[in-house]
């Protein structure tokens, strides 16, 4: 369990299978957010269908509301949410320092104002631990302190060393957790409150690389999170929060020598496509984001030539689909002239097929960059470049 085989690769782009508690998930792959455990506009069917083997959900919303008790008296959240694969869970880290709640963080932990009651609340690695384990994904994450994308180098240190701090606290509260040796909170009784008939929750904790920017914190950070415990795989965090783009994908071509072959290296919060092909070929295997979900809602598509907003009104009475490369059941069943009309009366369906086709586009992206890197010999290089002068040519928005 929680293994990783690296199958082939081309440079230092990888193709390989993680083997999880509720399934395998081949890489590179994308995780779709569902941010209140859902897919927002997409049911676990639609999921499958467009191919997602892995969802990512947010501790520190289903922390909030409904609760991880409530989650947990209702089976966990693989079946609270109805979805059977593999689930990832964040740590809450990159919300409470980014919603408007933040309050305040000190060496314990983060206080934070809830968005759902107005209360105030602290969250600290153990807790985030606790959470995490009491929801029950196969992978959670450590309490990570994010600092902006632009932080200076001081701001970025601080932010490390207490990441780092964090981490042996989670590791330790996890590793007790995973023991059965402690129950479900350290603030509290023991809640975890699951139907005793459900299986033991088996999950794996991923450490987090902070470190900005700046090229020595980020190695420094690595070499210490390598020496303190052998993981199963591997985030980097604090990258797309604001910086340059060329800047992010520096530091992770910087930073790909140094990662241990063996584990899976997670980019977390990326992205749009153009970030999902070049963090590909700087050695990233997993990835999630909430643009596909958020642009769908919005009216706004991937395609092979970049991203078009069917609401344009040169869609009218457009007879062809919304791409024409593509398998999902909205270019394989509707024009894009009737999509529009859906966004343009505001009508429920268009999100859900907006959603759906987008999801399916980064999807099928990841697909294509397995496919490619397979083939070996210069395969993929040659793959992106033809992908690349597709994707930016102008024109079609
Ligand atoms: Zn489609």
């Amino acid at each position: 369990m929680f293994e990783f085989q690296v199958e082939a690769a081309s440079g230092a782009a990888r193709t390989g299978t993680l083997t999880l508690p509720h399934g395998t998930v081949e890489t590179p792959a994308f995780m779709p957010v569902g941010t209140q455990g859902t897919v927002r506009a997409l049911s676990p069917a639609d999921l499958k269908a467009v191919g997602a083997t892995m969802v990512l959900a947010n501790t520190y919303h289903l922390h909030v509301r409904p609760g991880e008790d409530v989650v947990a008296r209702l089976g966990g959240l693989h079946r609270f949410m109805a979805w059977d694969r593999p689930l990832l869970t964040d740590s809450g880290g990159f919300q409470v320092f980014s919603l408007a709640g933040f309050r305040r963080v000190d060496d314990d932990g983060v206080e934070f104002q809830s968005h759902v009651d107005g209360g105030r609340r602290t969250l600290t690695p153990e807790r985030a631990t606790e959470i995490q384990w009491t929801l029950g994904a196969d992978i959670a994450m450590a309490f990570d302190h994010v600092a902006p994308g632009a932080a200076d180098l001081a701001t970025s240190r601080d932010a490390l060393e207490r990441t780092l701090r964090w981490l042996e606290r989670c590791a330790r509260r996890h590793q007790a957790l995973s023991d059965g040796r402690t129950g479900g909170r350290t603030d509290g009784p023991a809640s975890t409150d699951r139907p005793s008939a459900l299986p033991p929750i088996r999950q794996t904790l991923w450490p987090i690389l902070q470190g900005g920017t700046h090229r020595a914190l980020r190695e420094e950070g690595l070499q210490r999170i390598l020496e303190m415990g052998s993981w199963t795989g591997l985030a980097v965090g604090g990258l797309s929060v604001g910086e340059p783009k060329a800047k992010m994908y520096e530091v992770l071509e910087r930073l790909e020598p140094r990662l241990p072959g063996p584990l899976p290296r997670y980019l977390m919060g990326v992205g749009f496509p153009e970030d999902l092909v070049a963090a590909v070929e700087r050695g990233v295997d997993l990835f999630d984001c909430v643009a596909p979900t958020r642009n769908g809602r919005n009216g706004s598509a991937f395609t092979p030539q970049g991203q078009l907003n069917i609401r344009n009104a040169a869609f009218r009475t457009d007879e062809g689909p919304l791409d024409p490369a593509c398998d999902c059941e909205t270019c394989t069943t509707y024009s894009r002239g009737y999509l529009r009309h859906l966004f343009v009366a505001d009508e429920l369906l268009g999100l859900r097929l907006l959603s759906l086709h987008n999801v399916r586009y980064l999807i099928r992206l990841a697909e294509q960059m397995r496919a490619a890197i397979r083939k070996g010999d210069g395969a993929l290089p040659a793959w992106a470049d033809d992908w690349r002068r597709r994707y930016s040519q102008p024109g079609i928005a």
